[in-house]
């Protein structure tokens, strides 16, 4: 079923989900004309966040099919909306998470547009003009500008795609936490998967300590020498999650599935603080002891504001930090769910758009 919304007059091709079966299908649709506060985008490479199998498998129960999935978004400007400021044809961009807020609220003017509360997603929402928005799997992005930042030249353009969700939802707590001017303190990772590998890069680059907390103790070597991590921690082996007991400052917890928060709280010091990001569909266990014991904090955080997402986008390009990648077509996106569903992926798959596309499109 394809939209019928008038203005929607541009016939764009890309990848759908059209039921909860996990398959992805090439899918033509429409999108709006380019408006005055748009820029309409030639999608260059794509993301695939683990979010986007939640929302593809139906794990939350809100998907609305189809679902054209993608929220990590680089690309080149082709078309400039009148009322636009700050960008020009050609420029090197990025679209996250957001496609729309009311832009008024308290949150809005404070730059934390990611909780205002008539906030729209780049996919699976529902635009102002009443469309449901498609994401990034497909050629053809038209996005309000205000949600709509630069790529640092230095940036190529696949490998910093990821940052547009796993790099901003990763920084915005840190900065909110005062990580980026502390060095020295002790960060704790939990999940080396898309979110988990940016949050090392950058724990790094702000020069903290930097302990990983991960069920998989094949990724020991690779976490340590190539991302940089000082320790790590399998979190399935409790000697080891002993030996770390009451050791870190601040934690984020990037776990995709259920698990149990308590052997993890015990890794902070007293007063330490774990913020969830990981979004699992079942309740997790969340035992007394270790917070009252430990005076501790667990709180979430989503995504991150545009202000900040700029501003992670220019200390990457200052850094030179970028994701670990893996580049696909666009006819491997099925393997590729299938394969990030098992936990096989270092550390983010990005797909290819403006390559060589699928032979049915
Ligand atoms: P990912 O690449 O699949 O990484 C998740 C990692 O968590 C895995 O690599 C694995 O690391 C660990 N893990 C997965 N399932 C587990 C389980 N059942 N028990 C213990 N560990 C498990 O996923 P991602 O793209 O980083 O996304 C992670 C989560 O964050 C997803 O739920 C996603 O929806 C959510 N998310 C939230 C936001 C936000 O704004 N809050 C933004 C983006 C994504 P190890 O092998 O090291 O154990
Ligand atoms: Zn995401």
């Amino acid at each position: 079923m394809t939209q019928t919304t008038p203005n929607h007059t541009q016939t764009v091709a890309g990848w759908a989900a059209h039921d909860s079966s996990g398959k992805i299908t090439p899918f033509i649709f429409k999108r709006r004309e380019n408006g005055e506060n748009d820029v309409t985008i030639k999608i260059l490479y794509c993301g695939m966040c683990h979010t986007d199998l939640h929302y593809i498998r139906n794990d939350w129960g809100i998907t609305m099919y189809p679902v054209v999935p993608g929220h990590e978004i680089t690309g080149v400007i082709t078309e400039v909306g009148e009322k636009v400021k700050g960008f020009k044809m050609g420029d090197r961009v990025g679209v996250g998470c957001l496609a729309a807020s009311c832009l008024e609220c308290e949150l809005c003017t404070d730059s934390q547009e990611n909780y205002c509360s008539n906030l729209q997603f780049t996919y699976n929402g529902i635009f102002w003009d009443g469309s449901i928005t498609y994401g990034g799997y497909s050629q053809i992005l038209v996005a309000d500008h205000r949600y709509v930042v630069h790529v640092p030249d230095n940036l190529p353009m696949d490998a910093a795609a990821p940052l547009l969700c796993a790099g901003i939802t990763v920084f915005s707590p840190m900065k909110e936490h005062n990580l980026l001017q502390s060095p020295g303190k002790k960060l704790g990772v939990v999940g080396l998967g898309g979110l988990g590998h940016v949050a090392v890069k950058f724990g790094k680059a702000f020069g903290l300590h930097v302990t990983v907390i991960s069920t998989s103790p094949s990724k020991e070597t690779e976490a340590k020498l190539r991302l940089g991590a000082d320790a790590f921690l399998v979190s399935t082996d409790p000697i080891q999650m002993q030996s770390g007991a009451r050791t870190l400052d601040f934690i984020i917890n990037t776990v995709a599935g259920k698990h149990s928060l308590g052997p993890i709280l015990e890794l902070l010091k007293v007063k330490g603080t774990m913020v969830l990001v990981g979004a699992p569909d079942k309740p997790l266990d969340l035992p007394s002891f270790p917070l009252i014991f430990g005076k501790r904090v667990v709180k979430g955080s989503i995504i991150g504001g545009m202000k900040d997402t700029q501003e992670m986008m220019d200390l990457c390009g200052k850094h030179n930090i970028t994701c670990d990648v893996e580049v696909i077509k666009p006819d491997y996106i099925d393997q590729a769910l299938s394969r990030l569903d098992k936990n096989d992926v270092r550390y983010r798959f990005v797909i290819d758009i403006a390559g060589k596309l699928s032979s049915n499109l």
